[in-house]
């Protein structure tokens, strides 16, 4: 039995529709025999309109009660996904980040994970329920919510991933997969079927948001295979794996 870490970014998520059909496709990755834990990021736009809430009230607003709020955003998307999955027939159990284990230090906005311990999503997954994740968050040493820097969900999924052994982490997102250029700007751009973790580190450090440069850090400092696919289809993405590991060895890669 293969573990599969999904993350659903936001585009992914943008309305009760799509987190219906996100529940569905966790479930059917579940029915096919695998165990599935979730990382979701906040719903569409949810985090910008936080953000532009905030300013209206305080123009210098302080770190913390950012992201205090900030992380309010990923605790609706992974309850409602929860729900969606529960409606579906099947059983999910979602979790904060402090909940997941997630130990961040305390830059508020960019805070670092020192630590993932994530016990109550393995014993949620011991048990055959989902586990859901809200990404982009941790806690520091005070206990107060900390958030890791836009995108930042990306980065939560492979520290998940990470923490659990988990065989593979599935990026789901609005695309294809990694593409020469972005596609929304770029008709002409093609998918990359297979790419190695350095052009992709590259190609985060040179602002391409597809994926957030320190979860691509992440996975080539622990060696995590990477799929990065469209939740809207079910073409194979694009996948980034270590060397020396043969791709047709990884699960639901098709
Ligand atoms: P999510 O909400 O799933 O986290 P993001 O908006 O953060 O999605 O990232 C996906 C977007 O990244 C795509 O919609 C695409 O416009 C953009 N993008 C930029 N460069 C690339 C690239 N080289 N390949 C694929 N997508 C890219
Ligand atoms: N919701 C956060 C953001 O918009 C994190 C993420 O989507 O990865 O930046
Ligand atoms: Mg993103």
């Amino acid at each position: 039995m293969a573990l599969i870490v999904q993350k659903y970014g936001g585009s992914s998520v943008a309305d009760t529709d799509s987190i219906k059909r996100v529940a569905k496709r966790i479930i059917d990755t579940k029915r096919k025999g695998n165990k599935v834990a979730v990382v979701v990021s906040a719903m569409g736009d949810t985090t910008d309109d936080l953000i532009d809430q905030a300013l209206s009230i305080d123009g210098n607003p302080p770190e913390r009660e950012m992201d205090m709020l900030m992380t309010a955003g990923e605790r609706i998307s992974m309850s409602l996904l929860a729900m969606a999955i529960h409606a579906a027939g099947d059983r999910a159990h979602s979790f904060t980040g402090q909940q997941a284990g997630f130990l961040t230090d305390a830059r508020y906005g960019a805070a670092h994970i020192k630590a993932v311990r994530p016990d109550r999503v393995k014993q949620a997954l011991s048990m055959g329920d989902v586990a859901i994740v809200a990404g982009f968050q941790g806690i520091n040493e005070d206990g107060d919510p900390t958030t890791l820097g836009r995108g930042g969900s990306d980065t939560s999924a492979v520290a998940l991933a990470v923490a659990l052994g988990a065989d593979i982490c599935e990026i789901y997102t609005d695309v294809d997969g990694v593409f020469t250029a972005d596609p929304r700007i770029v008709p002409t751009a093609r998918r990359i079927p297979h790419i190695d973790y350095d052009s992709i580190l590259e190609m985060a450090s040179c602002g391409s948001k597809v994926l957030a440069l320190r979860c691509v850090e992440y996975a080539q400092r622990f060696k995590m295979p990477l799929h990065v696919r469209s939740s809207f289809s079910h073409r194979p993405g694009t996948l980034i794996v270590p060397e020396g590991v043969d791709p047709r060895t990884l699960p639901n890669i098709d």
